[in-house]
């Protein structure tokens, strides 16, 4: 069960689906039946999101990016910046997301500025970190997301880090049906929430909301929130379904 001192985030990654039309539809059903006990955020395509920031206006689910350049402005053609975010009325940013380092080469130092640009323009960072199969079966998982989160976040004080949002999103569990069991996901978590403790001190660790990302969907989200260190879910798959992405964002813990 979620520390009380974090509210719930259940985020929806929409990917590269998805056209205007339907992004449209899609944000008006998952709006129609959005608790508000829980944070929830939708994350569509670049160009579907001043549509559905249109759809979200007023209404307590927010909108985010799927990810951003770390210059504001510039000669830097095809980017789309922290301003360009803020400008169509997004508050959240994913960052680093397994399948922008795996087939866009994104590095640990790059997401450092990235996050620079994103707490800069008062954007709340979903830094996703996480390790692959060989990396887990070589016994590395920890290895790899206390070198993913140090390097990330070098530099920065517990101030710029007060609303950034880390999801554990290990990547064999990523859109292959194969999800964590809580017991592995909440390993995670913990060694997360203990490092950012000794990095940053206790009460940032406290705040800080660790979601879990991986093959998340109506029949593990309650077994997955159960967990102490839990805080939410960054869902791929599942969030292009309403019922679907409805039902997880009204877990039971
Ligand atoms: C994701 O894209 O972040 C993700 C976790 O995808 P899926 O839920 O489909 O595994």
């Amino acid at each position: 069960m979620t520390h009380s001192l974090r509210k719930p985030l259940i985020a929806g990654n929409w990917k590269m689906h998805l056209t205007l039309t339907e992004s449209v539809r899609l944000a008006r059903e998952v709006l129609g039946g959005a608790p508000h006990k829980v944070d929830v955020v939708l994350c569509p395509p670049f160009t579907a999101l001043p549509a559905v920031a249109e759809v979200l206006r007023n209404s307590p689910v927010q909108l985010g990016a799927q990810d951003m350049f770390w210059e504001s402005h510039g000669a830097y053609t095809g980017e789309v910046s922290s301003l360009h975010l803020k400008d169509v009325g997004c508050r959240y940013v994913l960052l680093g997301h397994s399948e922008r380092r795996r087939y866009f080469g994104e590095t640990d130092q790059q997401l450092q500025k990235k996050i620079h640009a994103a707490v800069a323009q008062n954007l709340v960072p979903i830094l996703c970190v996480g390790e692959t199969l060989e990396e887990r079966q070589a016994e590395q998982t920890f290895a790899v997301l206390e070198r993913q989160l140090i390097t990330a976040l070098t530099g920065f004080n517990p101030i710029q880090l007060s609303s950034l949002v880390v999801a554990y999103e290990p990547v064999w569990a990523i859109g292959t049906g194969r999800t964590a069991t809580p017991q592995q996901a909440q390993e995670a978590h913990r060694f997360v929430r203990e490092l950012l403790a000794r990095q940053w001190g206790d009460p940032l660790a406290q705040s800080v909301r660790v979601l879990y990302g991986g093959s998340v969907k109506a029949d593990n989200i309650d077994a997955l929130m159960a967990e102490r260190d839990l805080d939410g879910a960054l869902v791929g798959g599942e969030s292009l379904k309403p019922a679907a992405f409805l039902r997880i964002v009204h877990f039971h813990a």
